[in-house]
This record gives structure tokens, C-alpha cells and sequence, in this order.
């Protein structure tokens, strides 16, 4: 079975507002790992 990698990147409790998130959403992408980021990943529809 082939492994399935990506990166999840909260942006919530001032993440997003503190880190420069464009430039960490680039770090993956430039590996060619799927990055996705969320405004509250520990929410029931972050989780999902
Ligand atoms: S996962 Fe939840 S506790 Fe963690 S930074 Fe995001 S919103 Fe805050």
C-alpha cells in the first residue's frame, strides 16, 4: 500500500496572525507534499 503524505497547518489561536503562512505552506509545496491549512484544525470539521 503506498503511504500518503501531506501537511496540516492550524492556523488558529494566532498561528496564522504570528507566522508568515505563505512562506510555511511553500515549504511543502516545494517538496511536493500537499499542504492544507485550517483556521481551527482542532475543530470537529478541522478534524474531519
Ligand atoms: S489545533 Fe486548536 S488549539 Fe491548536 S492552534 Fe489550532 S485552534 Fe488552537
Amino acid at each position: 500500500m503506498d503511504k500518503k503524505y501531506g501537511v496540516y497547518i492550524c492556523t488558529g489561536c494566532g498561528i496564522g496572525d504570528t507566522l508568515d503562512m505563505e512562506a510555511l505552506v511553500d515549504v511543502p509545496d516545494e517538496e511536493g507534499v500537499n499542504c492544507t491549512t485550517h483556521p481551527f484544525l482542532c475543530s470537529k470539521e478541522g478534524v474531519n
